[in-house]
């Protein structure tokens, strides 16, 4: 029997079923499974995906079996709509649609009204005894032939506004003016008929060739448009970034027209099953008497609302299908019910009714924001239409972050001025006044004013401006630079990398893509995109707190994930948030924060620059009491969970003066000579510092840092025992690439906690870890494990070093990189799992060889980010630790990844 290439689908049986989509597409496998449902679906068939693999395989050929097979169905077409392909007395008349198996918008091609000749059309008038429908469906045919069929599967790229497209929609508009018509229902048969002539003059023209007068020509050029679209360049490019494989191919759809344009009982419409913005469990859509499918989605005339409980302030005037159409309305109302239960998620439809006769067109899961794919998860489940596995595995991690952020209305978004992109590291929305320095952020917040900080990058000398402003953009800088880590630490909108801006500072402006924008001008930031606009656009505000089905929802993914879920949090407000959040421990306290205040950052600098170590002492014995004091808010607001704090790790130069005016008043405070001073603090200029002096390197050299960081941390932990509050300390020594690095702290940290305890008399358990965030500490983590107690992944210096790319720079060259498909994903985002990620297995293995059961965490930027979560738990750490704000979005993904079963601590 010759190989099936045509699944036929019509009066209640289909050859095909809805898992099938890989050989019939999506939309092909649901024609097929509405018809077995016994929906009312117009009869057709789909050409498999197959086909089209076949036909790039062959030089652009169909396989011989094909044609016949398509006539087959084409025969069965006929027969049950009684109609005839090509004939002249009531013809039948055909739509020819692309459909992959999962959608790829904006690739789709589709041709309508496909066999309509001067040989038919007398006949369709006849039959219709409408000339206008008719007309008016030739002109539609005419437009999109010749724009998907002779012009982009031709090949021929036109400039921009030069493309037949355009110069058609051009004639029709200049015929509209010239009769001072509004509407393209205002024009008439005679208008239509003249229109449709010079249609075809300007195609033959413009693209050198008739347009075709025979259906058959029609029907096989459409087919071959479809495929041909398959290897154009914007499917090509969409398919790379979506790593959708090139053999999968796309299915063609060839169906009967049904027609909601033959008069005032006829319409059309789209409906979602359940209300798509809210979530709430009503139908919801929107329909058009007389009127074809693309008028109600192209926005040409308004459309109506579905039914009553549909209508708004806006629309209550207009009639809605259910008043206008009662019966067809009921018809309507049971069909998306059944599809509903049937698939049991909701459904975005469309439908047409013709004459009085209500068809389907199509169904599909319908798209849904974050707020709304919560709360039908959470009914859908407790209606037990699906599970609560089924309903936590239903909600995307990244939508938590609509309710855990204000965010900007994507309605007003749709019409606003884009300035530029950036890389999205703190998501959100924000709107603020463009202010250029962190004084003026802070000086123009403190007087009521919204602003948002915009700068080259960010130091830590701006914490103050960047805490002030609504928001952070920053010219330079990855998804791990200062900026936003600070950011995503506060949950703060943040862009970074946004290259485009030139930004001058003594002007106080920002030239960006042509337009200017000056210090006080509004501007908006989409930091979930990583979008700018200009001017002040609105937002939705954000209340996860008040939303019972998020909490529920929430409380279901707990009972199910097996990783821990922690914070990385420098402060007691940012443990205090993460908690309520649901953080169980801090994953990060990073200690070097701690010293930036204006209070400290001197006594900071006086210790750096001291020449001896008396001199150093004398420094860090001003620090000891307030990093006491930070660390007994942190343990309190942590009420017993653990909590683990990392050493000093960053290159010190970062504390360094940067002013001639500061060394002065710096070596007056130390007694020493200001160009001593100076000189001191030139040599300790690296050209290299994040491969430098920094991580536990510093507490090899100057090991009375550390002394007074573990002495300040016991001392704070024995305190608080002493007062009754549980404590668990959990000392980390950054950077280590070799095993005697750690040892050597190790013995360091435990030499001053057994003194101090000893000295308070008070015995706590704690415990001495490391951070993982060399490839040396990977590869030789048997060794590193000896001297360890916990492990935890930094992944943004493990992803610096294994990838060699600076996580400052790489801002630069990275987004080139994901917009042109080389790398799928900014390593600094998503964990490499094939490269970092590798390394990681590798540490976990060997270290857990030598001590079973080995405790082993994540603190990198990566452990909020969904992906990396579920490799995370793949590969068996116990739990993963993210910035407060990240904290749901964290403990949801680890639900997922423990529904999907891969891996897991064994
Ligand atoms: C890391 O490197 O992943 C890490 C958490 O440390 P930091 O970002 O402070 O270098
Ligand atoms: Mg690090």
């Amino acid at each position: 029997m010759a190989k099936k290439y045509v699944y036929f689908f019509g009066e209640g049986k289909a050859d095909g079923r809805a898992d099938m989509k890989n050989l019939l597409g999506g939309k092909g496998a649901n024609l097929a499974e509405m018809t077995n449902l016994g929906i009312p679906v117009p009869p057709g068939f789909t050409i498999t995906t197959e086909v089209c693999t076949l036909y790039y395989k062959n030089n652009r050929k169909y396989p011989p079996e094909l044609k016949k097979q398509v006539e087959n169905s084409l025969d069965r077409v006929e027969k049950i709509m009684k109609k005839e392909f090509g004939g002249s007395d009531n013809p039948l008349l055909v739509s020819v649609r692309s459909g992959a198996r999962s959608s790829m918008p904006g690739m789709m091609e589709t041709v309508l009204n496909v066999g309509l000749t001067t040989k038919t059309i007398p006949g369709l008038i006849k039959k219709t005894n409408n000339p206008r429908f008719v007309y008016d469906a030739y002109r539609r045919l005419l437009m999109m032939y010749s724009d998907v069929v002779m012009e982009k599967a031709a090949g021929i790229e036109p400039e921009d506004g030069l493309g037949i497209r355009h110069k058609l929609e051009h004639a029709m508009e200049k015929v509209k003016k010239e009769k001072g018509y509004a509407n393209d229902i205002d024009l008439s048969v005679e208008d239509l008929v003249k229109l449709c002539d010079a249609f075809k003059a300007v195609i033959k023209e413009t693209l050198g060739k008739a347009f075709p007068d025979n259906h058959y020509d029609q029907l096989w050029g459409a087919i071959g448009a479809v495929f041909q679209s398959w290897m154009g360049k914007r499917a090509v490019s969409y398919r790379r970034i979506e790593k959708i494989p090139e053999e999968w191919g796309t299915a063609v759809n060839v169906q009967s027209m049904v027609f909601g344009n033959t008069g005032d009982n006829s319409a059309t419409g789209v409906a979602f099953t359940r209300n798509p913005a809210t979530g709430e469990n009503v139908f919801f859509g929107e329909w058009l008497p007389n009127a074809q499918g693309e008028d109600v989605v192209a926005g040409i005339r308004t459309p109506n609302p579905v039914n009553k409980a549909g209508k708004t302030a806006d629309t209550k005037h207009l009639s809605s299908l259910e008043e206008a159409m009662p019966k067809l309305y009921k018809q309507l109302f049971a069909i998306q019910r059944k599809l509903e239960n049937h698939y049991r998620d909701m459904q975005d439809i469309e439908f047409t009714i013709e004459d009085g006769r209500l068809w389907m067109l199509q169904t599909r899961v319908g798209k849904r924001n974050g707020q709304a794919a919560i709360r039908m998860a959470v009914e859908m489940a407790k209606s037990r239409l699906i599970t609560r596995e089924l309903a936590v595995l239903r909600v995307k991690p990244e939508q938590l972050d609509e309710l855990l952020h204000p965010s900007v209305d994507p309605a007003g978004e749709k019409k606003a001025v884009e300035l530029a992109k950036g890389l999205p590291a703190g998501p959100g929305g924000a709107v603020g006044k463009v202010v250029f320095t962190a004084d003026d952020a802070e000086a123009w917040a403190k007087k009521g004013q919204k602003v948002v900080l915009v700068r080259n990058e960010t130091s830590p000398e701006d914490v103050h401006g960047m805490h002030a402003a609504e928001a952070i953009l920053t010219a330079k800088g990855g998804m791990t630079s200062h900026a936003a880590l600070v950011a995503r630490g506060w949950g703060k909108c943040c862009i970074v990398g946004c290259s485009a801006l030139d930004i001058n500072l003594r002007a106080k402006e920002i030239r960006v893509n042509g337009s200017t924008v000056k210090e006080g001008d509004w501007i908006t930031l989409n930091g979930t995109k990583g979008r700018v606009y200009a001017g002040k656009l609105p937002l939705l505000p954000a209340d996860p707190e008040h939303n019972l089905r998020y909490k529920e929802l929430m409380k279901w993914a707990d009972t199910m994930r097996t990783l821990g879920v922690r914070t990385n949090a420098d402060t007691p407000n940012d443990a205090r948030t993460a908690r309520s959040f649901g953080a169980e421990g801090i994953g990060l306290c990073r200690t070097e924060h701690m010293f930036f205040e204006a209070d400290r950052i001197k006594s900071v600098r006086e210790m750096i620059l001291s020449e001896e170590v008396d001199g150093r002492r004398k420094a860090l014995a001003k620090l000891l009491p307030m990093q006491k004091g930070d660390f007994i808010g942190i343990f309190r607001e942590m009420k017993g969970l653990p909590v683990t704090i990392r050493l000093l790790d960053p290159p010190l130069h970062e504390f360094l003066p940067h002013t001639d005016d500061e060394l002065k008043e710096l070596a007056r405070d130390m007694g020493v000579s200001f160009e001593a001073l100076k000189a001191k603090n030139q040599s300790l200029h690296e050209f290299n510092p994040m491969l430098g002096h920094r991580g536990c390197r510093l507490g090899v050299t100057y090991p009375e840092i550390y002394e007074m960081q573990v002495q300040a941390i016991m001392e704070a932990a024995c305190e608080l025992t002493k007062q009754r509050v549980k404590v668990i300390p959990e000392i980390m020594i950054p950077l280590v690439g070799h095993v005697n690095e750690l040892a050597k702290m190790r013995s360091l940290t435990v030499s001053i906690a057994e003194e101090t305890m000893k000295k308070c008399k008070v015995k706590i358990a704690y415990t001495v870890g490391t951070m993982i965030e060399l490839p040396r500490a990977c590869v030789t983590s048997a060794q590193i494990a000896t001297q360890a107690d916990f492990y935890s992944f930094g992944t943004n210096d493990l992803t610096q070093t294994v990838y060699g790319l600076s996580r400052d720079d790489a801002g630069r060259f990275l987004p080139f990189y994901v917009e042109n498909g080389i790398l799928k994903e900014d390593p600094f985002i998503s964990i490499d799992t094939e490269g970092v990620g590798a390394f990681m297995r590798l540490a976990v293995e060997h270290g857990r060889k030598v001590k079973k059961g080995l405790k082993m965490g994540i603190c990198g930027e990566h452990g909020g980010e969904p992906k990396s979560v579920e490799f995370c738990h793949s590969i068996g750490l116990d739990y993963v630790s993210c910035s407060p704000y990240r904290v749901p979005i964290a403990r949801f993904a680890a639900a997922q990844a423990a529904l999907k079963g891969k891996g897991g601590k064994k």
